[in-house]
């Protein structure tokens, strides 16, 4: 162990304790010690604080004891004379700083410090942030817990392998550049934070018009290394929810990051006391620091996985210039933490990976669009005999786009053709919906919509990289062959832009929908004799299990019961595995022999029975993915609706977030349930306790996103104007108010049989 790393660190600690003390003693007599003190959209208070500590930091008068705490952790430098090892102290001291910088940034908040503000014209991609404005002209700042809640879903299917909190300032732009394109195309999540000398990787990025924010896998927490403590209060929140940890179970929760949670910290120019003593406190929590200067280096010890330090300086990487070394230096961030990634070899001329999915095409940067406003789009993906289907066939069938003005538009039809011998016709949904996230995964393309409502912008970059019309059959034949290649053996696929070729074959593709819609509505439970498990969410929540049924999906809407049977069909030993219903139970509760054994087994013991319609007896369990959550208001004898999109007060006087930690970890709680946003539309919704016309309330945004949807099952619950009867925050966020709509709006729960 380093003497001269443990000395800068503990040096660096003691300073950062210091100077939080000295920023609170201010605080509490300018704002006073009820000042109410929290980052913004969460329910996990100070988050790191609270892992670590258990105290639920709620004003400026909970800080001293954090603080207290901080300091008993302090250490003396290391003398001159003596050999120690040190570990054990600059691990201390990197808790202390983690906890200290923590109450800083609250501190900042509370004096409208935090998120940091930018130029205008710094525009986050996507994320929702701060005072619900759309970021401009601000840096992320924590991330919120909708989001921690999207993200954990895809960490916990492998779509995203882990996270590199990057620190400081690259040598040039262009490495900043491509160290994070080299992470997006890997699909890891990145947290950028610090600078050097004043300037930052975020400065760095945001001059080559690199997007940056929630959606393009990029969040920039601030450009001082202290907002770096974001990463850690996201770290420590993935083991309190996903995890089900408790607060103040510090060592399971270091633990638990340390053993799931794929992260590192990737240290950019020179490291400064601070630097080491923030990178003691990543270590803490079996995060490997990686720096591209001379710094000294930790060997394994234990407490990370491998290396705790490695140091690697830029200019002597091999590589013959610096984007090839900015691309082995973050090749060895991903040994050193031994990340497991999948890259597609997807032969198109732009970059290609998940992280581009939610980047966006703006009509500035607009070099054509299918679909939209003046065009027709569509997807449309059948199979067909072995014989019929030439593998890797791409064919343009009309012109290209180069006639096409820019900004112009243009009519497309995609037409996939795949066969395989365990194909099934009920597949082609399950596969044609891929083409959006398929599409979606080449940078500067922006794919919306689905089957002929499909809509994709091309960027003038995309096109002036040479991407064309062909390479749309590239992307989905690579992805088809490497996602799907247990079912599919061969794809082709034909682009169609010849008007009369494209009427066509949308005639064929629309009585293909029309047929698979009706294949749909008949497809309900007592149709079927085996529903399906899921069990991908136990990495994270080891006794959860979703039970997927015809009318019943997963509760993160990800999975509906014919993309589980795909799913098995892919992958016979994965986490979808068939539930033979056997003996009929209770069919009004939704309760077979088979779905109780399979819970028993599924959740190791700890539910011994399930009802698939009921919220109040033996309810379906949720780990942390679901988009809504359902819970009785007793006294309104129906239940509320709340979207993980909305942050408003609900009338049960808990924000989303905080039901969301009564509702998650595995539990089966009666009264309370995750579930599927197209649950609710469902036929069998809590039909054992009366249905879709027991909702009392709802999140407006569920309201009206699905307004069309929840509109023809009023009409089918015969009562069409029952939507305008139920309450959402716009109008109601208490008990009291809540009464008193639906007692002038005449709401059926009124005189429904009560609920218990
Ligand atoms: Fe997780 Fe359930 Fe979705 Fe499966 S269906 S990924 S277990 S939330
Ligand atoms: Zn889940």
């Amino acid at each position: 162990m380093s003497k001269y790393i443990a000395t800068r660190a503990i040096r660096g600690a003691n300073a950062l304790v210091t100077e939080a003390e000295v920023m609170l003693n201010k605080a509490l007599k300018e704002k006073g010690a009820e000042t109410p003190v929290s980052f913004p959209n969460t329910a996990y208070y100070l988050p790191t604080i609270l892992g670590m500590t258990g105290i639920e930091v709620t004003k400026l008068s909970d800080l001293p004891p954090v603080l207290e705490q901080a300091r008993k952790m302090l250490h003396p430098l290391p003398s001159g004379k003596h050999w120690t090892p040190y570990l054990g102290e600059t691990l201390d001291s990197g808790m202390s700083t983690l906890l200290a910088a923590e109450v800083i940034e609250a501190i900042r908040f509370v004096y409208g410090l935090q998120p940091e503000r930018m130029p205008e014209d710094f525009t986050l991609a996507g994320g929702t942030t701060y005072g619900g404005a759309n970021g401009h002209g601000h840096l992320n700042g924590p991330i919120d817990d909708i989001q921690l809640r999207s993200w954990g879903i895809q960490l916990v299917d492998g779509r995203m392998p882990g996270f590199a909190a990057i620190v400081g300032c690259a040598k040039s732009n262009e490495v900043a550049v491509k160290i994070v394109r080299e992470l997006q195309r890997r699909n890891i999540l990145t947290f950028l934070s610090g600078n050097v000398n004043g300037r930052s990787i975020i400065d760095q990025l945001h001059e080559e018009g690199v997007e940056l924010g929630y959606d393009t896998y990029t969040v920039p927490f601030g450009t001082d290394t202290l907002s770096a403590i974001y990463a850690l209060g996201f770290a420590t929140r993935s083991a309190l929810t996903f995890g089900g940890m408790k607060p103040g179970m510090s060592r399971e929760i270091l633990n638990y990051n340390k053993d799931r949670v794929f992260a590192f910290v990737l240290a950019l120019g020179e490291v400064d006391d601070l630097k080491y003593a923030a990178a003691a406190g990543a270590i803490n929590y079996g995060f490997p620091v990686i720096a591209d200067t001379v710094i000294p280096e930790i060997l394994p010890t234990g407490v990370t996985t491998y290396e705790h330090v490695v140091s690697m300086p830029f200019d002597q990487i091999d590589g013959k210039d610096d984007l090839e070394k900015a691309e082995r230096l973050v090749q060895k961030c991903i040994e050193v933490r031994g990340v497991k990634v999948k890259v597609s070899n997807v032969d198109v001329p732009v970059p290609y990976g998940s992280a581009f999915e939610g980047e966006v095409v703006r009509k500035a940067d607009l070099r054509v669009e299918f679909g939209g406003k003046y065009a027709r789009c569509f997807e449309y993906l059948h199979m067909a005999k072995l014989d019929e289907v030439t593998d890797g066939k791409i064919e343009v069938v009309g012109p290209d786009f180069s006639s096409v003005e820019p900004q112009g538009h243009m009519d497309m039809g995609i037409v996939i053709k795949v066969a395989g011998r365990q194909m099934q016709a009920d597949f082609e949904p399950v596969l044609e919906r891929q083409v959006h996230y398929f599409v979606n995964g080449a940078s500067g393309i922006q794919h919306v919509g689905q089957r002929d409502i499909a809509w994709i912008r091309v960027s003038n970059p995309a096109a002036d990289k040479g991407f064309n019309l062909e390479h749309f059959g590239k992307v989905l034949h690579a992805r088809f062959h490497e996602d799907f290649g247990a079912i599919v053996d061969k794809v082709q696929v034909t682009i169609y832009t010849d008007p009369k070729l494209h009427a066509e074959w949308l005639e064929k593709a629309r009585e293909a929908y029309d047929f698979r819609n009706k294949r749909l509505a008949d497809l309900t439970d007592d149709k079927v004799d085996e529903f399906y498990s899921c069990t991908l969410c136990q990495s994270f929540a080891p006794d959860h299990v979703c039970v997927v049924s015809p009318e019943r999906l997963g509760l993160c809407g990800a999975y509906n019961w014919l993309d589980c049977k795909a799913s098995f069909s892919i992958n016979p030993t994965g986490p979808n595995q068939p539930i033979k219903l056997g003996k009929l139970i209770d069919f009004q509760k939704g309760y077979w022999e088979g779905t109780n054994d399979y819970a028993k087994i599924g959740s190791h013991g700890a539910v011994p029975e399930v009802s698939m319609y009921s919220i109040m007896e033996n309810p379906m369990t949720a780990c942390g993915c679901f988009e809504c959550i359902v819970m009785l208001i007793p006294e309104a004898n129906g239940v509320m609706v709340v979207s993980r999109e909305d942050t408003a007060m609900t009338p049960a006087g808990m924000t989303f977030s905080t039901l969301a930690g009564i509702a998650g970890g595995g539990l089966q709680t009666p009264g309370v349930m995750g579930v599927g946003k197209f649950y609710l539309i469902s036929p069998k919704f809590i039909s054992a306790d009366g249905g879709f016309k027991r909702i009392v309330w709802m999140s407006s945004v569920l309201k009206e996103s699905m307004a069309d949807e929840f509109r023809a099952v009023c009409e089918r619950e015969g009562d069409p104007d029952l939507l305008d009867k139920i309450a959402d925050e716009r109008n109601v966020n208490t008990v009291e108010d809540l009464l008193a709509w639906l007692e002038a709006h005449n709401h059926p729960a009124m005189v429904m049989d009560p609920m218990f």
